[in-house]
């Protein structure tokens, strides 16, 4: 079973349209995000206009401010200030990774954390870990809407991460082991002895590395999920960018093994992008005193 974030992403997408009309029928305004880009790392450019083409789909209003890659960490502070005195603004999300000399923590940790729609600020993230109500970060909280949407239990599973970074790895680890999902979870990094040998045992695997190959055929249990985060551009002389998206699992060789898998593209990062215009809509509710199942 392939499991399609394109597909999936599309329907969220399609029903927070609606959800963005009731709110402007209720407040007599749209949600808002605003999106923060400095410099021009290209793979930043092609994200941050999905974001903003998403938004304008979804009928949102859509804040860009693109700064120079030489922006002061002083001017960047003094920009995020300013939007979260903005009570027009209702979801601040800055783009990493932020161009060398900028503190991306310090950064992160400016940032409302009632508009901190990314859910990275420490304060979220320690709601997060506790299990409590907060803005969940939006790759993590996509991979788990396209496991509840294609039922795919979570509980009593083998859940083994691949990589462990603060925007994946380690949210869904929290993720997986909250009472409810009650997975048993293993977060692997660089380090890790064996890899092969925790991935061979889990009824769900999780690739978030930015390596492609890096989860191969023979590392998989039959009929596993096999959940691919990783974007991957490789030379492809074929197309006009030159380059094509991989992710960070062997697709040709696993999807055989595996009873699910998501395909690179189409898979998670829809689904990242569905997830951001959610959290926005759910702080837009927030600060206006609304219930986001009552739109
Ligand atoms: P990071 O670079 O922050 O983290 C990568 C992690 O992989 C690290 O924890 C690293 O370990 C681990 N790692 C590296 N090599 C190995 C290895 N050989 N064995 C085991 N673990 C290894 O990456 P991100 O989490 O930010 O992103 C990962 C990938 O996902 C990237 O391709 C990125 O583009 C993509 N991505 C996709 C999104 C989407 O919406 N689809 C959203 C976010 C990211 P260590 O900590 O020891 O260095």
């Amino acid at each position: 079973m392939q499991l399609s974030g394109k597909e999936l992403s599309f329907a969220i997408r399609s029903d927070l349209a609606l959800k963005c009309q009731s709110f402007r029928e209720k407040t007599g305004r749209l949600p808002s995000l605003a999106v923060v880009l400095a410099g021009d790392n290209p793979a930043s450019i092609t994200y941050v206009s999905a974001k903003k083409k998403a938004c304008d789909e979804a009928g949102m209003i859509c804040r860009d401010i693109t700064l120079p890659g030489t922006v002061s960490q002083e001017e960047l502070l003094a920009t995020v200030a300013s939007l979260n005195g903005d009570p027009s603004v209702d979801g601040i999300l800055v783009q990493l990774p932020l161009p060398e000399g900028l503190d991306e923590q310090l950064i992160t940790r400016a940032i409302d954390p009632a508009k901190d729609v990314d859910g990275f600020c420490p304060e979220n993230v320690g709601h997060l870990l506790l299990g409590e109500k907060t803005f969940v970060p939006c790759t993590p909280k996509g991979i788990m809407r396209l496991l509840d949407e294609y039922g795919i239990p979570t509980w009593s599973a083998d859940v083994c991460i691949v990589g462990r970074s603060n925007i994946v790895g380690k949210p869904l680890a929290a993720l997986f082991m909250q009472r409810g999902r009650d997975a048993t979870v293993t977060v692997c990094n660089s380090r890790t002895n064996d890899l092969a040998g925790h991935v061979r045992r889990a009824d769900i695997v999780v690739a978030a590395v930015g390596r492609p190959g890096t989860i191969t055929a023979d590392m998989i249990k039959e009929g596993a999920t096999v959940i691919d985060v990783g974007i991957n551009r490789i030379p492809d002389s074929t197309k006009k960018s030159g380059f094509r998206l991989v992710g960070d699992v062997d697709y040709e060789g696993v999807e055989p093994k595996a009873g699910a898998i998501t395909p690179v593209p189409g898979g998670v990062g829809p689904m990242t992008i569905a997830m951001l215009l959610e959290n926005t809509v759910e702080a837009a509710c927030m600060h206006e005193g609304l219930e986001f199942c009552d739109l």
